[in-house]
């Protein structure tokens, strides 16, 4: 990667992976771009853009302006508000998609757009789910990531455009407020924990969801996208994953720092039905033999430092 435009570039990762890829390539090498304005450091530290991806031509326009060589393509509506809006997701996670993609292939440069646990359904096989497995979503947010993987893969194999994409488990981070996903409540329990002491989780003891700290999935971008071509016998999408837990899980971590941190449930019957037609956990095997992925954070890891930071915030 030596020049990169990023759309939806003020979310949950793109204001952390912008920062990142700007340190490493240099500001001006990294040209963000969002639907919306903010006064965030993403926008003062290098190019920003607005950019709504359903205008193709500006999208390709700004890329030829600036002569990238790589596309992110980030945009989009999450699990949960893709639910309640089904229609609205199907608009902007399929056409936003096909507009980058297009820019990508009318330029001939590199693409990455991020898979989901969420492209699974209830009969992928529960726990350990292979790379390769039967995938029948029934979320409207996993059908657009299911067809998104396959978008992407056609246009490596037809137009030769080197797309790479990754199914990303939830997310964990404090800089910016997930963006509508099932897996929010991990964010939230810890946030509450340091500001209230106590927490009331929407998703039900026992469900077990995979996720990932941010540091770790903005390194697994950065990593496959300069991964040797020749390697990658997949491409769109890799399982990636750090843990399988639950929400006691991160309770009881975050109780070694609040040892009198209350949890209750309250549970959303929306979201819990949507956590139920996701694997436990996912396979991150071929991830790891095609192009090395490797996580730095484990739960306990990752609590010290998301209390930490929160704790750093009140
Ligand atoms: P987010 O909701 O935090 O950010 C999305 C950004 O897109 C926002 O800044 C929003 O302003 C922008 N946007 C919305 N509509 C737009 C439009 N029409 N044009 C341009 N920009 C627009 O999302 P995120 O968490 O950063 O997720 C980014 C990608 O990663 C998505 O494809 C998502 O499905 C995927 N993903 C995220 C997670 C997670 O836990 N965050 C997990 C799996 C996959």
């Amino acid at each position: 990667m030596k020049k990169i435009i990023i759309t939806g570039a003020l979310g949950q990762i793109g204001s952390e992976l912008t920062i990142k890829l700007r340190e490493l390539y240099g500001n001006n090498f990294v040209v963000a771009t969002d639907i919306r304005k903010s006064s965030l450091e993403v926008e003062q530290s290098g190019p920003f853009e607005i950019l709504d991806v359903m205008d193709g031509r500006r999208m390709y326009e700004l890329a030829k302006k600036y002569q990238v060589d790589v596309i992110i393509h980030l945009a989009s509506l999450l699990s949960a508000t893709a639910e309640e809006n089904p229609l609205s997701a199907w608009q902007l996670n399929m056409g936003g998609l096909l507009n980058a993609l297009e820019t990508a292939r009318e330029l001939q440069i590199q693409f990455f757009t991020p898979s989901s646990i969420g492209a699974f359904g209830p009969n992928t096989p529960k726990r350990k789910a292979p790379q390769d497995t039967i995938q029948r979503p029934t979320t409207m947010y996993g059908i657009n990531k299911v067809a998104g993987e396959l978008l992407s893969d056609y246009y490596f194999y037809k137009y030769g455009v080197d797309t790479r994409g990754l199914r990303f488990p939830g997310l964990i981070s404090y800089l910016i407020p997930p963006g509508g996903g099932t897996t929010d409540y991990a964010v939230e329990m810890y946030e509450q924990a340091v500001k209230k002491g106590k927490y009331t989780c929407y998703i039900a003891k026992g469900t077990y969801l995979d996720m990932m700290y941010m540091p770790d999935a903005i390194q697994a971008i950065m990593d496959l996208m300069e991964a040797d071509p020749s390697k990658l016998k997949h491409r769109n999408s890799f399982n990636v994953s750090a843990m399988s837990i639950e929400p006691e899980d991160i309770a009881k971590e975050i109780r070694r720092y609040i040892p009198n941190f209350d949890l209750k449930y309250e549970v959303d019957y929306t979201r819990q039905r949507i956590a139920e037609s996701w694997p436990d956990s996912i396979d991150s095997l071929a991830a790891r033999e095609e192009w090395g992925f490797q996580t730095k954070y484990d739960l306990a890891k990752m609590t010290r430092e998301m209390l930490r930071k929160f704790e750093g915030a009140v």
